[in-house]
């Protein structure tokens, strides 16, 4: 089939012979499934091939795309699944007589309308045949369909036939009986533009169809077609067309044309593409159009015709970001540069090479698929081992990121070349995972911080990464009970996972909350905490500005003794002996002292915070933890078991074994680093900062 709209209409007799330049777009026209039998031809990189076109000097050039348009279902690449749909349909006489063909732009939409309608029309060479699935493209139907010429198979395109009255001429059309064919075909091309009366009048045609018309409806946009003439369609989705089916089909037309093309070239056109063979073809056109007489198209040239980076390029940097050596990512990226490699290109570029690795990873196998290019399969298969998949999950995030950025930036090679400097500072970084197992391993005893790296390195260069290990969360929970087997840390048990010190701490829980609801405070925090919310002023005051000398608490009231700051007011102690008075109901009595007593319960805090910080500093895991990133601080030990004044709870045991007597005056100690007292845990699973992506 020629064309509807260039160079055909002078030679309207003889055109219909297009079978003749096109014999089967793998060069052999294979029965049943072309793109299996038919395994990649070698590529002519020799100029003169045999099959060289036997028209190129007589007629005109013709576009590729239109050349080597698929004339049957044989040819049509990279649809497998509606040919073989197709065929039984036309096998079982059940052809239904509205298609919807939907699919981005040039996959093959109107083509395979214009073999369905020859597949209807066909008689076969003699005259005799009914519809079938291969239409012999010799019979007077076929040739009138592929000379566009035929009076019952029209062509429209609704973009600029929408209205109602153009629909409404077809319904009129409809109503006569095809002129000359079997049937008459309606191809209605971007079958979306119509608009909304137009497709209702569209709808009463499809309701009740006349038997001896068939409607073909191809859009891009299928979301935009109603669902009452959906649902009156068989619907076809026709596929992008893989890379690889892609590239095979553009390597056989490059032989039969005989153009010389690296075989790079042809790849990077069929990614370029992007599953279009349309666009694909019209690339392909550019790229044999470039090189001068005798010579063959080069994989630069058509690098340079796409604005592409180098895959090899790539590759380098990809290399040099990932072992985290940013001299040679940046001079990678200058190359780019240099070559005019668009910036942003470079890091979809990128992007798309961590998504390869990232399935070599997570599919081994996949290094052996043919489909893949050789050069990502050999460098990128041996790239893929030094990189866990976390790591590239990371890269991937930083590259989309960083995509977007570069699209926003004013300088765009400046803001790539941030993208890179981050992802190779990234890259060098060990994921949670690892730092916990490889830390976990450490303070077993059995392997020092550095050993554990051996066990994790596949002879990859950066410590950041060792062999892909299972989620972290698992990798947390075993640290959380080797912890409970060796608490080889000392005084710091909890040390990942906040679940052992749950464990220990909650049995001193519930005598605690128990304690809570009963009138008398066990000790003088709790006498401050009743301020709390009660009396503001009072309960700051009892927090910064006093110092606790006595405390005795009996179940029919107490005695406290305190020191107060010069800053207190005056009647505080008053205002205290009420505040007991009303909410415990007892005979308080609140007395003012010279002894020094204890530092103030916010002094205690600070010191105990102080305290906290400096013993988490000495723990192990934390050292190292702080070694595996440069200028990390320890902002905050977070334990569960601390009360509102961040401090330890007293010895709550020993108060209530001794219900009722006064409780030692020592009770209230406040030293954290104290073995008894509960180490410190963040109140969550992970340890805190490490989870930051
Ligand atoms: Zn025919």
């Amino acid at each position: 089939m020629t064309s509807d709209t260039d160079l055909s209409p002078d030679t309207s007799d003889e055109l219909p012979e297009p079978p003749m330049e096109g014999p089967g777009l793998f060069g052999d026209p294979a029965p049943a499934a072309p793109a299996v039998a038919a395994p990649a031809p070698p590529v002519a990189l020799s100029a003169g091939s045999p099959v060289s076109g036997p028209d190129q000097p007589s007629q005109p050039y013709r576009v590729l795309a239109r050349k080597y348009r698929p004339q049957d279902f044989n040819d049509l690449i990279g649809q497998e699944a509606l040919v073989r749909t197709l065929r039984n349909a036309f096998a079982q006489n059940r052809v239904a007589h509205a298609f919807m063909l939907t699919g981005v732009r040039g996959v093959g939409k109107t083509t395979t309308a214009r073999i369905i309608a020859r597949a209807l029309n066909c008689i076969g060479p003699d005259g005799k045949g009914g519809p079938t699935a291969d239409p012999c493209g010799v019979c007077p139907e076929c040739r009138a369909i592929l000379a566009d010429r035929h009076p019952d198979v029209m062509e429209l395109d609704a973009a600029s036939n929408n209205s109602v009255d153009n629909v409404r001429e077809i319904r009129e059309a409809v109503r006569f009986r095809p002129s000359q064919g079997r049937f008459k075909v309606y191809i209605l091309d971007e079958v979306h533009m119509l608009s909304g009366a137009a497709f209702n009048a569209l709808l009463k045609t499809l309701e009740e169809p006349p038997p001896q018309v068939k409607f073909l409806f191809a859009t891009t946009e299928i979301r935009k077609v109603p669902a009452t003439i959906l649902s009156r369609c068989q619907r076809f989705d026709l596929k992008r067309v893989p890379q690889e089916t892609l590239r095979r089909h553009f390597a056989g037309i490059a032989e039969k044309e005989g153009a010389a093309i690296e075989p790079e070239a042809l790849a990077m056109i069929a990614r370029a593409a992007d599953g279009s063979v349309r666009d694909g073809l019209s690339l392909l056109d550019q790229a044999i159009a470039m090189p001068t007489e005798g010579e063959g198209v080069s994989a630069d040239q058509v690098r340079d015709m796409l604005g592409l980076a180098d895959r090899a390029l790539v590759m380098d940097l990809m290399e040099a970001a990932m072992r985290g050596d940013l001299p040679a990512t940046l001079a990678a990226m200058d190359r780019a540069h240099e070559r005019g490699a668009d910036p942003g290109v470079v890091l979809a570029d990128m992007a798309e090479l961590t998504h390869t690795l990232t399935r070599f990873r997570a599919v081994p196998a996949l290094r052996n698929d043919p489909s893949v290019p050789e050069a990502d399969r050999v460098r990128g298969g041996a790239l893929a081992e030094t990189l866990t998949i976390p790591v590239l999950g990371r890269a991937w995030q930083v590259l989309l990121r960083g995509i977007n950025e570069v699209a926003d930036s004013p300088d765009r090679r400046a803001a790539a070349e941030m993208v890179l400097i981050r992802l190779a500072h990234l890259a060098e970084m060990p994921t949670p995972g690892e730092i916990v197992r490889r830390l976990s391993g450490a303070q077993g005893g059995a392997q020092p911080v550095a050993g554990s790296q051996g066990s994790g390195a596949q002879g990859s260069a950066s410590p950041a990464r060792g062999a892909a290990g299972p989620a972290s969360g698992t990798l947390v929970g075993a640290v959380g009970t080797a912890s409970i087997g060796g608490p080889a840390g000392g005084g710091l048990r909890a040390v990942a996972g906040g679940a052992p010190v749950a464990a220990e701490v909650a049995p001193a829980m519930p005598p605690e909350t128990e304690a809570a609801p009963a009138p008398v405070p066990a000790t003088f925090r709790e006498v401050v905490a009743l301020a709390s919310g009660r009396k503001p002023m009072l309960h700051a005051h009892l927090v910064h500005s006093v110092h606790l000398v006595r405390f005795d608490a009996r179940p029919e009231g107490g005695r406290i003794e305190l020191r107060t700051r010069p800053d207190a007011p005056r009647d505080l102690a008053g205002q205290l002996t009420a505040l007991l008075q009303e909410t415990t109901g007892a005979r308080w009595t609140v007395s003012l002292s010279n002894a020094p007593g204890e530092p103030t319960i916010a002094e205690q805090s600070r010191e105990a915070k102080a305290a906290r910080l400096e013993v988490a500093g000495t723990h192990p895991l934390v050292l190292a933890v702080m070694q595996a990133f440069p200028g990390a601080q320890i902002r905050e030990v977070r334990d569960a078991a601390l009360d509102a004044y961040g401090l330890p709870p007293p010895d709550l045991s020993m108060a209530l074994a001794n219900d009722g007597e006064p409780v030692e005056e020592d009770e209230t100690g406040y030293l954290p680093g104290d073995d008894a007292g509960p180490g410190f845990a963040p109140d969550d699973a992970e340890p805190a900062g490490m989870d930051r992506p």
